[in-house]
């Protein structure tokens, strides 16, 4: 039998992007906004950048591969795959030019032991990929519109948690942690 899955978004879920984030911005732009004064998650108007510039920023200062795991991240996956689950880490970074190899030397380079990583291309959305994946037990994101979407189209997933962050504030009643193992209740 195919073991469940657990999906679990890698930006500022299992990773800590936020921070390379602001620093880049702030570089960037001379504009000193702290991530806990992000109330949105679509930056461009508040910093007035079009989406090429953004992702232009974040090319340039090399993002992708400057981010480091979410203290947690570790401990979290071992307790995922040790539950009998395959665990899925997922990301819309497919703007990046490199982001399979990337993302996956990531991975490696942290020692984290997911099962697979898909990076879903501009084109493809988070919910089609996951609608696909058989019986997902759990699925963890801090992007509220994905998390919106996999719970309106989805009948395969047993769990949404939004990672709980400055963007995703709403009054939508949706599971929140507050760090990954918060999410060790529902293994
Ligand atoms: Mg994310």
């Amino acid at each position: 039998m195919t073991a469940p899955v657990i999906v679990l978004d890698i930006d500022d879920v299992l990773t800590v992007t936020r921070d390379k984030v602001y620093e880049a911005l702030k570089l960037a732009t001379g504009r000193d906004i702290h991530w806990r004064e992000w109330s949105e998650y679509d930056l461009r108007p508040r910093f007035e950048l079009s989406h090429e510039e953004v992702m232009d920023v974040f090319n340039e200062h090399d993002i992708i591969n400057q981010v480091t795991p979410e203290p947690d991240a570790k401990p979290f996956i071992d307790a995922c795959k040790s539950a009998g689950y395959s665990v899925v880490a997922l990301t819309a970074r497919g703007w990046h030019p490199n982001a399979v190899e990337d993302t996956r030397a990531y991975f490696e380079r942290y020692a984290l032991a997911v099962d697979d990583v898909h990076v879903c291309t501009p084109a493809e959305d988070k919910a089609d990929y996951i609608r696909h994946l058989g019986n997902v037990h759990l699925y963890v994101d801090d992007h509220l519109r994905h998390i919106t979407q996999v719970l309106a189209r989805t009948t395969n997933v047993g769990q949404c948690v939004l990672m709980d962050r400055p963007w995703n504030q709403t009054v939508e009643p949706i599971a929140r942690a507050y760090r990954l193992n918060d999410c060790l209740v529902y293994l």
